[in-house]
């Protein structure tokens, strides 16, 4: 079903705030909710059970 798995890898690829746990562009540098520079990448793996 994954037509392009470029662009839903991208969709699932996603920065967490360390401070407040808001979810981030990939490409965010800062928190966009509380300004926290504390980023960390979370990607997120399909389900294929
Ligand atoms: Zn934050």
């Amino acid at each position: 079903m994954a037509r392009f798995p470029e662009a839903e890898a991208r969709n699932l690829v996603k920065k967490i705030c360390m401070n407040c746990y808001a979810r981030n562009a990939v490409r965010a540098t800062r928190c966009r909710k509380c300004g926290y520079r504390g980023l960390r990448l979370k990607t997120r793996e399909t389900k294929k059970a």
